[in-house]
């Protein structure tokens, strides 16, 4: 029988690899559901191309031009994810929205499916406690597509806490590494879109040029895996091949190598593992010829500030959701020109020294409401920070 797939934000750069991997396999999957925001052009390319059942269309006035032109399609087309029938099983969901508004959609699929491949970091950051309780009671096996978290989580499948020494988060180092630091006020958002090394969406784009993606990247190991936080290290790796580096006490030292295309963990995760990777991605593998250049370099803090933020205060209980929530508005400040480039590292440390910050960051979250109001807060806090230091660019 063929496999029921559902791709939440399936127009993204994680859900349109995930869709192509799917369609080159067509005996082998139903696309049932898919889901987008409001980019008009992919969703009735995709309503035409793939034909699913559903398709939920998050922006109001969007939803109603998408419905009005497929009035008389088998597609339906659903403005909110409640809407989706309960009753209705996947074997795959891809959970791909950007940001915190991936959060609930992404714990309702999670009760629905068989198998929840997570790139929605957000969900993982600020509401993992809710999320892990349902996968457990759901029996929902949890593969995260990161291709960071991919790795780790292959690396230490056998192991415990105590058989690690380190691991080594890599990161690119993005599309300034070797810009000159007097040069990043002048930096642009097209400048941060520009990564060496991967092609993604614009958010993660400009997380990835500051290195918050890696900060977010720690968070979430922390909230997936049970091992110290203290083990994990950001390590910049220009060529982005090495995705983790488990040392371990034994003196074994493993790492994950693969291309830099999402595509690689994306099927390995449907397919669990068990995929000829040439049949969905044509590269030229010369390994032995990329291993000669790879290169590895600590951290430079004075390029890189966001990772001297306070780890105690962004891996406290509640303290990711003050920082995830301050950064979408930071990037999204930056984006619109708002905020300089430097501005984001600048708020992000102000709003950690607020004096209601741990008043809010140690709080327990025990359901989705106290998420929300612990969210609202960092977002009117950055908010203020911004009007009061930017004023005039605003
Ligand atoms: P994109 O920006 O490319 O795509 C985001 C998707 O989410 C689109 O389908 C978009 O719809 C939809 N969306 C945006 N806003 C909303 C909303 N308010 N409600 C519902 N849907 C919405 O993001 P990426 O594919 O790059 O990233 C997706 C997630 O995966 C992020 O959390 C990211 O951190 C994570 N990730 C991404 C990686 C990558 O390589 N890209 C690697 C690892 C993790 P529309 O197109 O209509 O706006």
């Amino acid at each position: 029988m063929k496999k029921k797939i559902s791709i939440l934000g399936s127009t993204g750069s994680i859900g349109k690899s995930s869709l192509q991997i799917i369609n080159l396999d067509k005996k082998s999957f139903n696309i049932i559901l898919l889901s987008a925001n409001s980019n008009f052009r992919e969703i009735i390319n995709q309503i035409n191309l793939y034909r699913p059942l559903y398709f939920i269309v998050t922006d109001f006035f969007v939803y109603n031009k998408v419905k009005r032109k497929f009035k008389n399609s088998k597609t339906k087309i659903l403005n909110k994810f409640d809407n989706v029938p309960s009753k209705l099983k996947f074997d795959i969901t891809i959970a791909a929205i950007v940001g915190i508004a991936g959060l609930e959609p992404t714990i309702q699929f999670a009760k629905q499916s068989k198998k929840l491949l997570l790139a929605n970091k957000e969900s993982i950051i600020c509401g993992w406690h809710i999320l892990s309780k349902i996968i457990k009671r759901s029996k929902t096996k949890l593969v995260p597509i990161d291709s960071e978290h991919f790795s780790i989580k292959q690396l230490t499948k056998d192991y415990r806490d105590i058989d690690i020494k380190k691991i080594y988060i890599t990161a690119s180092g993005g599309p300034f590494l070797k810009k000159p630091i007097s040069s990043f006020k002048k930096i642009k958002p097209t400048d941060a879109y520009k990564h060496p090394t991967w092609n993604m969406g614009k958010k993660i784009s400009v997380d990835s040029s500051n290195l918050m993606n890696k900060i977010l990247e720690l968070v979430e190991a922390h909230r997936l895996f049970s091992f110290n936080p203290n083990k994990y290290e950001i390590i910049v790796h220009p060529q982005s091949l090495i995705h983790a580096i488990v040392i371990f006490k034994n003196g074994q030292i493993k790492f994950l190598y693969h291309d830099t295309d999402m595509k690689i963990p994306i099927s390995n995760a449907i397919y669990n593992n068990k995929i000829n990777i040439d049949k969905i991605i044509k590269k030229n593998n010369n390994f032995l010829g990329k291993l000669k250049n790879i290169e590895f370099e600590k951290v430079d803090k004075k390029r890189f500030p966001i990772v001297t933020l306070n780890k105690d205060k962004y891996l406290s209980k509640s303290g990711p959701i003050i920082l995830n929530a301050s950064n979408e508005i930071l990037v999204d400040s930056f984006v619109k020109n708002k905020i300089p480039y430097n501005g984001i590292y600048e708020t992000l440390k102000r709003v950690f020294k607020d004096r209601d910050f741990n008043k809010y960051a140690v709080k327990k979250v025990p359901n989705i409401n106290e998420i929300y109001k612990i969210d609202n807060w960092a977002r009117k806090k950055t908010l203020e920070i911004i009007s009061k230091n930017y004023e005039k660019n605003i």
